[in-house]
């Protein structure tokens, strides 16, 4: 492993994006005022982050100005967790995923994926790597419990998703098709259930071996990239019988994640309560610690979601 440093390894940047053509339509406000490249206030409140990105932050500035580092070290053996957080239509996906299949629209995965094999093509031509990409769209939300997908322990007590597939690939363009692939079954599985909500957690995981041939030396790093369910308070939703289990369920799991990152940003506790949900457990051995643990708050600029940016932005600053 490449020498530990002290500092804390979870990074909080926020983005806002634009208001959308339905918000000018209705004359929503532009609410959010940027201060310095950290700073947003809100309602006379001033949140700050590692970084906040205004609505005109482009795909690829916030790659090199975050995620960028994040592959240099999941190469040098770390393990890493990447978030998506905030309400539904927020620009969760837009961040994590954006257009898989435009170099400008892109969003963190992809340049992810691309990032990796050109570093991997210009590194020492002993190093051998097996590289594995899944997803998990299935797994950890409410839809788990109702397939036969759960969290399992190996021999080594590291948990992993039993029934998700996991597959080896050797370019960006099969990274890309896994995602295609994921979100295909995730149609299929949420349609089959014949439930309307699109609310889950996307989890996506790169796992990355490698070994010197001529050394037998081994390291190897995992990233989870989260897009995760929207945080919106299901009294808003109007949902009824089982998408609003479902919908409780989302935000146990959202709270937990908040508990964990908490617990882990105050770096006193001794108990950090991953076994509290299922994606906690999953992300364990990729949060907090040694591991490289980056949250995305994402906000709606617009005063018609007030309420809901002010909590998203209060779960951002629990992590500080
Ligand atoms: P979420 O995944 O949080 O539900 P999306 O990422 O799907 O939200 O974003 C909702 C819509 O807003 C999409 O049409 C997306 O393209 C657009 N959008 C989100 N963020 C931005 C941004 N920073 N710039 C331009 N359009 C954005
Ligand atoms: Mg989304």
């Amino acid at each position: 492993m490449a020498d530990a440093n002290a500092e804390c390894n979870i990074k909080v940047l926020c983005r806002f994006r634009p208001l959308n053509q339905s918000e000018i339509i209705r004359g929503d406000k532009f609410i959010p005022l940027f201060q310095g490249e950290d700073t947003v206030i809100l309602g006379g409140k001033s949140y700050v982050f590692d970084k906040v990105f205004p609505t005109n932050t482009t795909q690829e500035q916030v790659y090199s100005a975050c995620a960028k580092q994040i592959v240099r070290d999941v190469l040098g053996g770390y393990n890493g967790t990447i978030f998506a957080y905030g309400q539904t239509s927020s620009g969760k996906t837009h961040t994590m995923e954006g257009n898989l299949h435009d170099p400008q629209a892109m969003g963190i995965i992809p340049r992810i994926a691309e990032d990796i094999f050109e570093h991997i093509f210009a590194m020492n031509e002993n190093l051998e790597f097996h590289i594995k990409v899944g997803v998990y769209f299935k797994s950890c939300l409410s839809i788990l419990t109702k397939t036969n997908l759960s969290v399992h322990e190996d021999k080594h007590r590291v948990p992993y998703v039993k029934g998700c597939t996991e597959r080896f690939v050797t370019s960006p363009e099969e990274v890309m098709d896994v995602i295609d692939e994921g979100k295909v079954n995730r149609h299929v599985a949420v349609t089959n259930m014949n439930e309307h909500s699109s609310r889950s957690h996307s989890i996506f995981l790169i796992n990355i071996k490698q070994e010197n041939v001529e050394t037998e030396q081994k390291l190897s790093g995992k990233l989870y990239l989260v897009d995760l369910a929207g945080s919106e308070k299901v009294s808003k939703t109007g949902a009824e019988g089982a998408v609003l289990d479902e919908a409780k369920n989302i935000n146990k799991s959202l709270s937990a994640l908040g508990n964990v990152i908490s617990a882990l940003a105050e770096g006193t506790k001794s108990h950090v309560p991953y076994r509290d949900s299922k994606m906690t457990r999953i992300l364990q051995d990729s949060l907090g610690g040694n591991c490289r643990t980056t949250m995305f708050i994402c906000c709606s600029p617009s005063s018609y979601n007030d309420a809901e940016t002010k909590s998203t932005l209060m779960f951002g600053q629990r992590a500080k």
